[in-house]
């Protein structure tokens, strides 16, 4: 199962807001087994969020569609989304129930029609209620293609992606990615021992070619960070992979140079 995340909202291009629905759900994703091989952002247009979606299904098995849900004018991705998966939006109660209980409890009483709009979710649909918000999620199926439509702000997208979403993505994959770190203290300041990637890549030499575990270096500021990272059945598996090469590394780094290694969560 090839995913591809598209987050629509023109403040992500224009740099008003950092795109952590995307970092959220590419770690969520890889640590259940399912592959994201592109992120897109685009802009809250239609045309444009129709091409995304064509680009992507032809790369992708499946992709997963943050923002645009809400009320306003500009959030057409509901509208766009049903009509390019062949479906009729129509009302539904318990969103109409839930958005009703919500306004009775804030300062905003009137259900004005720009709020009833959201109530309306796509037929033959997995509907994802919103539990921090007015706006449902929605699971689309059609033809092979899947799309799961989250909306944008994250506590609302993070609630919702864990109680609907991780239990329904398990049923495409039968592995789990699980990732330990292993940081190296950060000498920048004292320059006789400033432990940089190189010579870190140096040391860990074939290790850095390992199909399973992967190993991988990154230079952050405070110090180079190693990623150690197992795919297999369970948890539990997947720490026994790691185990023996998280050694071999510790090896050849040295314990000295070693801040800390410990799960990737
Ligand atoms: P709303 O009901 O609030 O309109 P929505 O589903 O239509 O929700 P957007 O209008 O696209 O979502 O975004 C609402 C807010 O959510 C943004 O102003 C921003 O604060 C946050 N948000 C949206 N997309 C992202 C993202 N990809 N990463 C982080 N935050 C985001």
């Amino acid at each position: 199962m090839i995913c591809e995340l598209i987050s629509v909202g023109t403040e992500i291009l224009l740099g008003n807001i950092v795109n952590t629905n995307a970092r959220y759900l590419s770690k969520r994703l890889a640590s259940l087994g399912i592959e994201v091989h592109f992120q897109t952002v685009v802009g809250d247009n239609a045309q444009r969020i129709i091409s995304a979606l064509d680009i992507a299904y032809t790369r992708a098995d499946m992709t997963v569609l943050t923002g645009g849900l809400g009320p306003t004018k500009d959030d057409i991705t509901k509208e766009m989304l049903a009509g390019y998966f062949h479906k009729k939006l129509v009302p539904d109660e318990k969103a109409l129930e839930n958005m009703k209980g919500l306004l009775s409890m804030s300062d905003r009483k009137t259900l004005t029609e720009s709020l009833r709009k959201q109530a309306y979710v796509p037929s033959d649909s997995i509907i994802l209620y919103n539990h921090h918000g007015t706006a449902p999620g929605a699971i689309m199926e059609d033809e092979g293609k899947i799309c799961i439509l989250l909306p944008g702000p994250p506590s609302e997208m993070e609630p919702m992606f864990e109680e609907y979403c991780a239990d329904y993505l398990k049923a495409f994959s039968h592995q789990v990615l699980v990732s330990c770190n292993i940081k190296m203290l950060d000498f920048s300041h004292a320059p006789r021992m400033k432990v940089g990637e190189a010579p870190v890549a140096d040391a860990l030499g074939e290790l850095l070619d390992s199909p399973n575990p992967t190993v991988a270096t990154y230079a952050k500021d405070d110090g180079c960070l190693i990623r150690v990272t197992a795919k297999a059945e369970t948890h539990e598996k997947a720490m026994e992979l790691l185990s023996p090469m998280i050694e071999k590394c510790r090896e050849r780094l040295g314990d000295e140079y070693i801040n800390y290694i410990r799960e990737d969560i």
